[in-house]
C-alpha cells in the first residue's frame, strides 16, 4: 500500500493515418495512434506505472540481467531500432505488461515463479510481441471509435457508485493499456514471442511451461486465500488472458524448428534471482496472518478471524465471508482541521453520514461515521474511520457489510479499529521480508523436509512444488538446485 491515488488519465491523441503492422505485415486500424504517439504515451506513462506498481526493484544485478535478456530478444524483433526499456517492478503479484513505444514491465513476483531464463525470455518475448504487433495502438483506436474513454475511478467513488465487488482498484480505474488483450492479440503475441525465442536459441516450450506454473500458482493462491476467482486480481492472467491450449497452439503456429532450440540457462537464472524478496516488501507493508504491519509508516492493525488480507501497491483490502470487506488506505494527506472535519468535508463528502463521532484510538485522534450505500443489488452498510497518525499522515478504514450482517460484525470491526497502533521495538524485530533462496538438494532431502520451514500459510509442500515447477507427487533429486522461501 503506498497511496490512494489511482488515477491514470490520458490526453486525447492526434489523428493520424492507417498503418502496416511491422510484425505481421498486415494493415491495421491504428488511425488514432501513430508510432510517434505510441512513444509519447509510453514516455509519459512510464513514471506513473513505476509509481503505481511498487517502484523499481532495487537490485542492480537483477535489473541488469532482465535488461540484457530483453535487449537480446528486442534485437531480433521487427523493431530492432526502437529503444526498448525493460523494468523490474517491486511488486509481488505475478505480472507483466507493456506500454506502447517499447516499455516492458515484469514484477519480481514473476521472477520468483519462473524457473529458468527461457521462461523469463518467453514472457519478455510475448510483451515485445504486443509492442511490435502494435496491439495497444489498435485497441486504443478501436476504443476511441467506440466512444469508450478512460476514466479514472478512485476506490471510494467506485464504492459509492455501487460496484458490488471490492476488487483491486486498478481493475476499475486503470488505463486501456493495462487491460487484457483480445484472444487474437494474445495469440499473435505468443506467436511473435516464440519467434524471438527461436531466433535467440531458447527453448520454445518455455512459454507453455511458465504458463502451467502460473496456473498452478494461481489455483493454489486462490485456494489458500479462500477466493474462488483468482482472475479478479489484477495480475498477468488479467493483463494477458490465455490458456495452455492456446499457448501450445501459438507455439505450433510460429512454425519454428524446436530441435535445436533448447537453451534454458536455468543455473544462471537461479543464481541471479537468489535472494530476491518474496511476497510483500518492507516499503509496502507485510501481511502476516490477520495482521498488516507497515514498518516505514510505523503502524499495524489486525482484521477479524474469517477475513483475508490483501496488500497491493495501491491499497490494503480484507474480505470476509458474505460480502463483508475492509478497505484501508491513507498516507501523507495534509489536513489542518479536526479528523471529524476531514471525514465529513473531505473523504466521505459525498455520503450522508450519520453517527459522526470523535474517538481516541491508542492515543491518536480519530473520527467515525456511518452511511448506507445503495447499489443495484441492495447496498452496504458503510462505516468510515479516519485516524490522524501524526501531523502529516492520515489513515482510513472503510468497513462494508451487507445490512443483514452489520450487527453481527460490529464488535469485530470495532476491534479492528482499536487494533490500529504504532509499532514497538518488538514488533520491528518480529516482522521482516521473506526471500527466495537456492538450496542444493542433499541425498536425504524430500519435498516435506525442504519445505517445512517456509513461512507462507497453507500447504507448504504444494507451495514448494509450485515454485519449483514440480508435478504433484514429484520429489527433487540430489544435486538439483531448488528454490525455498525463507524468513
Ligand atoms: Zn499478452
Amino acid at each position: 500500500m503506498r497511496d490512494l491515488r489511482v488515477i491514470l488519465a490520458f490526453a486525447a491523441l492526434t489523428l493520424t493515418a492507417c498503418s502496416v503492422n511491422p510484425a505481421t505485415g498486415e494493415r491495421n486500424f491504428t488511425a488514432f495512434m501513430s508510432p510517434e504517439d505510441e512513444l509519447r504515451v509510453g514516455q509519459k506513462e512510464h513514471p506513473k506505472i513505476i509509481q503505481q506498481f511498487g517502484g523499481i526493484y532495487s537490485d542492480p544485478r537483477v535489473t541488469a540481467y532482465v535488461d540484457r535478456i530483453g535487449q537480446g530478444l528486442a534485437q531480433v524483433s521487427e523493431l530492432p531500432d526502437l529503444k526498448f526499456t525493460f523494468t523490474v517492478l517491486d511488486d509481488d503479484i505475478v505480472n507483466a505488461f507493456a506500454l506502447p513505444g517499447g516499455f516492458v514491465y515484469i514484477s519480481r513476483g514473476l521472477l520468483a515463479l519462473a524457473n529458468n531464463e527461457a521462461e523469463l525470455a518467453g514472457v519478455l518475448g510475448h510483451e515485445i510481441g504486443h509492442i511490435t504487433g502494435r496491439h495497444s495502438a489498435q485497441r486504443y483506436s478501436q476504443s476511441v471509435l467506440a466512444g469508450i474513454g478512460t476514466v479514472g475511478v478512485s476506490i471510494l467513488s467506485s464504492v459509492l457508485l455501487g460496484t458490488p465487488a471490492v476488487g483491486d482498484a486498478i481493475g476499475q480505474g486503470a488505463s486501456i493499456y493495462l487491460q487484457g488483450f483480445s484472444r487474437e492479440h494474445e495469440f499473435e503475441a505468443d506467436t511473435l514471442g516464440v519467434r524471438y525465442l527461436a531466433r535467440t536459441g531458447y527453448d520454445t516450450e518455455a512459454m507453455a511451461s511458465f504458463l502451467s506454473s502460473l496456473e498452478a500458482f494461481s489455483a493454489l493462491e486462490a485456494r489458500v486465500s479462500g477466493l474462488p476467482d483468482p482472475a479478479s486480481r489484477f495480475n498477468i492472467m488479467s493483463t494477458h488472458p490465455r490458456t495452455g491450449d492456446r499457448v501450445v497452439a501459438a507455439t505450433r503456429a510460429a512454425n519454428v524448428k524446436a530441435a535445436a532450440r533448447t537453451k534454458d540457462e536455468r543455473h544462471t537464472y537461479l543464481e541471479t534471482i537468489n535472494g530476491i524478496t518474496f511476497g510483500d516488501s518492507e516499503h509496502e507493508g507485510f501481511v502476516r496472518g490477520h495482521i498488516f504491519v507497515h514498518e516505514p509508516a510505523n503502524f499495524l492493525f489486525e482484521v477479524p478471524e474469517g477475513f483475508t488480507l490483501f496488500n497491493s501497491a495501491r491499497q490494503v483490502t480484507a474480505r470476509g465471508a458474505n460480502g463483508a470487506a475492509i478497505l484501508f488506505s491513507g498516507g501523507q494527506i495534509p489536513h489542518r482541521g479536526s479528523m471529524a472535519s476531514y471525514l465529513t468535508r473531505v473523504w466521505a463528502k459525498g455520503a450522508s453520514l450519520a453517527n459522526v463521532e470523535t474517538i481516541d484510538i491508542n492515543g491518536m485522534e480519530a473520527a467515525t461515521g456511518r452511511a448506507r450505500l445503495r447499489n443495484a443489488s441492495g447496498g452496504f452498510d458503510a462505516r468510515f474511520v479516519v485516524i490522524r497518525h501524526d501531523q502529516d499522515n492520515i489513515y482510513r478504514f472503510l468497513f462494508l457489510t451487507p445490512p443483514s450482517r452489520t450487527r453481527k460484525l460490529d464488535s469485530d470491526l470495532d476491534a479492528t479499529t482499536q487494533s490500529f497502533r504504532k509499532l514497538t521495538a518488538e514488533d520491528r524485530a518480529r516482522y521482516g521480508e521473506w526471500k527466495i533462496e537456492m538450496r542444493v538438494v542433499r541425498p536425504n532431502d524430500s519435498v516435506a523436509s525442504l519445505s517445512r520451514n517456509m513461512p507462507m500459510p497453507g500447504p507448504k509442500e504444494e507451495w514448494f512444488r509450485v515454485l519449483n515447477g514440480m508435478a504433484p507427487g514429484a520429489q527433487p533429486t540430489p544435486g538439483q538446485v531448488v528454490k525455498l522461501v525463507v524468513e
